[in-house]
């Protein structure tokens, strides 16, 4: 295929020096951005969500050495392709800040494809995206895993402070974002909770819309195959009625909701 050749023309641009630890890759439609999409999952997160359905993906070390060259070839062998399917690029993990170089490099590389750019992030790291990065991104596609503190700390074993900072900072830069929530039963479906987060989103101008995702069980059998806790054993998933209800939360404050 030619884009061997185009490849070559680019392994002597800095961008090309950089490398990072991909996980594993993925060719998605719906939930990581508009359109279809090639999805790059990168190794290591800083958090542990107990609901995590990659806990596969928490270590960098899980990761392989790729270079932006690398990942340029296969945008490239894929453009034509999402572009068709009104889609693009979405850097997702683990948590892509914790390789926030790299994935610039990876948005820069997409945009000189012509891709549009998705972040896919818990804003943890928010503080380490430079002003490159979210220049070079198109959409942010950012978790707000709870309502307080408290249940953050509790559910992800980091600070929700950070990512309401991350959400705050993608507001002034005008960074279209697409909130996720995940409703954990017992975890964050009480109504405080729920409430502070769409609080939170119908006063941030770029927020374009809300994913309500249910908690399920699908990622337990990763934890019985790594030998790992699955703490959530017990906790059921939100009936239909609880994810109207929080759904009804966020659409009460005119935000765009699924
Ligand atoms: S932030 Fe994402 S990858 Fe990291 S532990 Fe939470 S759900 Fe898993």
């Amino acid at each position: 295929m030619p884009h061997d050749a185009h490849a070559h023309a680019h392994v002597a641009a800095p961008e090309a020096a950089r490398a990072g630890r991909v996980h594993s890759w993925d060719v998605s439609t719906g939930v990581d951005g508009p359109g279809t999409r090639l999805v790059v999952f990168l190794a290591g997160c800083p958090l542990r969500c107990l609901y995590c359905q990659n806990p596969d993906t928490w270590h960098m070390r899980d990761g392989r050495h790729r270079t932006v060259a690398d990942i340029e070839r296969r945008m490239r062998r894929y453009a034509r392709f999402v572009t068709t399917a009104g889609g693009g690029v979405t850097v997702s993990g683990g948590e892509p800040l914790l390789q926030p170089a790299f994935t610039r490099d990876v948005f820069e590389a997409a945009r000189r494809l012509g891709l549009h750019t998705a972040l896919d992030t818990s804003g943890f790291l928010g503080a380490r995206a430079d002003d490159r990065l979210l220049a070079a991104t198109d959409l942010a596609l950012l978790d707000i895993k709870a309502g307080s503190e408290d249940t953050c700390l509790r559910l992800t074993g980091g600070a929700l402070a950070p990512a309401l900072a991350f959400a705050d900072r993608l507001a002034q830069q005008r960074t279209p974002v697409w909130v996720r929530y995940v409703l954990v039963p017992g975890w964050t479906d009480a109504p405080d909770e729920v409430e502070a987060v769409a609080d939170r989103c119908a006063a941030l101008a770029n927020v374009e819309r809300v994913d309500v995702l249910p908690f399920h069980q699908l990622g337990r059998s990763k934890y019985e195959r790594l030998g790992l806790p699955f703490a959530l054993a017990d906790t059921p998933a939100p009936t239909r009625d609880q994810v109207a209800a929080a759904r009804a939360v966020f659409a009460a404050r005119g935000l765009v909701v699924s």
